[in-house]
């Protein structure tokens, strides 16, 4: 069945393919989005159970303070006009057996102090550290994203080394150790446990999670009020009064090629779409081997999904719960003394995150709780589809709610709605390659290629692109709404057309 024929089709309606379709609506492309769920956002996401809003996504959104990186795009986004932000004065708290407890606050200063009380001896290492954090605050993210690499000219990359030229110290300094690696470095014992934890994965580099606290200093990585889907449907609606249009329920099986030309896709239900151009917004994987058959591959793409490069697959569960927690810190992860056996793993740590700084996703007095774990992929995969699978959610959860009474006395008796998403769950909903949460994790060994770029054309095939999480690694909401900007920018240039924005009223 032959359908309608556009100049782009773009298959996704995360905030990579609701990004490219903007832009594309901008600069006079006629766009479509094909998008298999019901809903825009993608990993951007929240769902509502008995009251209660569980957010799925944004902890903190690059971008939400004026005149800060990446607040120009989110601008001519339409998602951030009239949008509230809460900014943290502290990230996390790591908090010990012993009762031990690290503040992560987000002003250098103060985290200084904090740090220097527990560990005099450590002081040169903690100045280095909380002076690199105020170096941070001067530092734009967005610079290497600004425009695609391919199109920048030698004034571009001229300007783009004069602003990073006073930065290439702090980035060679803390973007080659992990906050595992840093902790090691501390002589107190207190602090050599809880650093690994303090920006929530150990393997993060330094780099990334100083820049955060520094953004969160600025006020530059707020939570929007109203949580993550309401932040995805201002892209949606931005999207649609532009002219694009969105097909949900409408899962594409096949990218259409002719004499290695992409022409259109095919949807599961075989209806048949054509377009001049095909942009992928979705899992790197599937598009490649999947929706293009494996053909259009070299070396360098096979090498990346040979599975070699690490992933973030992760165990949420959340609560709905009967009990006003606004007066506990926002965002602990608890040390445990004695393990906990979560997926077939030890789990020596948990993270716990309430909801109430944002009263619109909780009924009063009530508030939404969450524990978030790191899990291996394999194990749900090996158990979906059985009765087990059901089974060892519940079971999973209870230990995790178990634990959680230690900390919370009675909080079980609150407990009214349990909701478990495991990798499988992520998988299944927006198709990403082992249910993962950011494309490839973000760590030393993923740096160099968050740097340099993966290439968004694929060998031998006109016409075809792909933008997102699986191309920009590390993810993140505000790099792939660049994704979705670049591309259209690369088109524009391919066409010989000025690529322009606008920002609406
Ligand atoms: C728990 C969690 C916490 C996070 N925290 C943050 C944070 O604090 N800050 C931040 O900036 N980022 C955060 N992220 C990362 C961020 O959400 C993602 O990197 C980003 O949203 C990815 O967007 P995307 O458009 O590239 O991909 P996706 O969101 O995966 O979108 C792909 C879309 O394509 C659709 N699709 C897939 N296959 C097909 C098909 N065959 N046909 C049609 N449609 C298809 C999917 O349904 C989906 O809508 C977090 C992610 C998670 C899961």
């Amino acid at each position: 069945m032959i359908n309608s024929s556009c100049d782009i089709i773009i298959i996704g309606a995360g905030i990579a393919g609701l990004s490219a379709g903007c832009y594309a609506q901008m600069n006079g492309y006629r766009s479509e989005i094909m998008e298999m769920h019901n809903l825009p956002g993608g990993l951007c996401t929240a769902w509502k159970r008995q009251g209660y809003t569980f957010d799925g996504c944004i902890h903190y959104l690059f971008g939400s303070g004026k005149n800060q990186p990446f607040h120009s795009m989110w601008e001519e986004l339409g998602a951030i006009q009239g949008r509230k932000f809460v900014n943290h004065d502290e990230f996390m708290r790591v908090i010990a057996p012993s009762g031990q407890t690290l503040i992560v606050y987000t002003d250098p200063d103060r985290l200084e102090h904090h740090l220097l009380d527990f560990s005099p001896q450590d002081s040169k290492l903690i100045k280095q550290f909380c002076a690199g954090i105020w170096d941070f605050t001067e530092f734009d993210l967005s610079l290497l994203q600004q425009k695609p690499k391919n199109l920048m000219n030698w004034g571009d990359w001229w300007r783009l080394t004069r602003k990073m030229l006073p930065f290439m110290g702090l980035l060679t300094q803390w973007g080659h150790i992990s906050a595992q690696e840093f902790a090691q470095r501390f002589h107190n014992p207190f602090l050599r446990s809880a650093i690994p934890h303090m920006f929530a994965w150990p393997s993060i580099p330094m780099m990334v999670g100083m820049s955060l606290l520094a953004y969160m200093y600025n006020k530059n990585a707020g939570f929007p009020i109203g949580a993550s889907l309401e932040f995805a449907r201002s892209l949606e609606q931005r999207y649609l009064q532009l002219g694009g249009k969105v097909h949900y329920c409408a899962q594409v099986e096949r990218v259409l090629v002719e004499n290695n030309q992409a022409v259109g896709v095919r949807l599961y239900d075989n209806r048949e779409y054509f377009a001049g151009r095909v942009i992928s917004a979705c899992d790197g994987r599937g598009t490649i081997f999947n929706l293009l058959g494996g053909k259009y591959l070299n070396q360098k793409i096979k090498k990346l999904y040979d599975g070699h490069l690490p992933v973030h697959s992760q165990l949420q569960v959340s609560l709905g719960v009967n009990r006003d927690l606004s007066q506990e810190p926002h965002w602990v992860t608890h040390l445990l003394e004695t393990p906990i056996l979560i997926a077939g793993e030890n789990r020596y740590e948990i993270g716990v995150k309430h909801y109430c700084f944002d009263p619109s996703l909780a009924p009063p007095g009530k508030s939404v709780m969450m524990v978030m774990l790191n899990t291996p992929y394999d194990y749900w995969q090996r158990i979906y589809g059985r009765s087990i699978y059901n089974v060892e959610q519940i079971q999973e959860s209870q230990i995790l709610i178990d634990q959680l009474a230690e900390f919370y006395p009675g909080i079980k008796a609150d407990i009214e709605y349990v909701d478990v998403a495991t990798p499988l769950s992520y998988e299944r909903y927006t198709g990403n390659w082992q249910g993962s949460s950011c494309g490839w994790l973000l760590t030393k060994e993923t740096m160099g290629l968050m740097i340099a770029g993966i290439e968004k054309k694929l060998p031998g095939l006109d016409n075809f692109y792909m933008i997102g999480q699986w191309l920009e690694p590390g993810g993140s909401v505000p790099v792939v709404a660049m994704s979705g900007r670049n591309i259209i920018q690369q088109i524009c240039h391919e066409d010989q057309r000025e690529f322009v924005t606008t920002v609406p009223d």
